[in-house]
């Protein structure tokens, strides 16, 4: 039988890409599943520490293992930014559209265009201890917006190997190559679950 894991987000393109990966091999349980509707501060410094405290928070709601996902873009034009800061990048209740406005403000002119995504998943109440996987997914940023799929920064990042955006590309294809996908990868090849 299949094992049931609490997924720590309230981000329904991230539980909808997470059931697409892990589906066949775990069962996926919502936040709105447990009814929970906690949304603790993530103030660490690292996404690792950050993926940990969502984790522990949603594991007082629940006696089943909690998996959380942490994540963001990081240009290297911007040293790194948004990084962290990726869901609050214009401001606290910022829209992805007002996040990638501005990112695109910001590399007004600049020629370097390379960006990664990264991905780190802590996976809570299996074992002693938290464990981590991460992913990276290298491209460039565009110019302007292309495409209606996906969420957050898809519509400008093109990854290597590709000439579209993941918001043009799909699910299929995103969820294929994407840093989620790889973090995932990580944890499906670690001998937890039996497949
Ligand atoms: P978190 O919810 O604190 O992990 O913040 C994640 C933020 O990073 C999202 O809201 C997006 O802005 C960005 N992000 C992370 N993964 C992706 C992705 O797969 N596509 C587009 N943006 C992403």
């Amino acid at each position: 039988m299949k094992p049931s894991w609490v997924f720590a987000s309230n981000n329904r393109h991230k539980l909808d890409e997470v059931r697409e990966i892990l589906g066949l091999h775990v069962n996926i349980v919502s936040l709105k599943d447990i009814d929970c509707t906690v949304n603790p501060d993530e103030t660490g410094l690292t996404f690792e520490e950050n993926a940990l405290i969502k984790c522990k928070a949603v594991s007082e709601y629940t006696q089943l293992p909690v998996l959380a996902d942490d994540s963001g873009l990081n240009v290297l034009a911007l040293n790194g930014n948004p990084g962290l800061k990726s869901v609050r990048f214009a401001g606290e209740n910022a829209t992805d559209k007002d996040n990638l406005l501005k990112l695109l403000a910001e590399m007004e002119g600049v020629k370097d265009r390379r960006a990664h995504f990264t991905a780190c998943l802590c996976l809570y109440g299996v074992g002693t201890n938290p464990l981590f996987f991460h992913g990276e997914v290298h491209g460039e940023i565009i110019y302007e917006p292309k495409g209606d799929m996906g969420f957050g920064y898809d519509p400008v990042f093109v990854p290597d190997g590709f000439g579209e955006t993941f918001a043009e590309l799909g699910a299929e294809i995103k969820n294929s190559i994407s840093h989620r996908k790889l973090a995932l990868n990580k944890l499906l090849s670690s001998g937890l679950l039996s497949i």
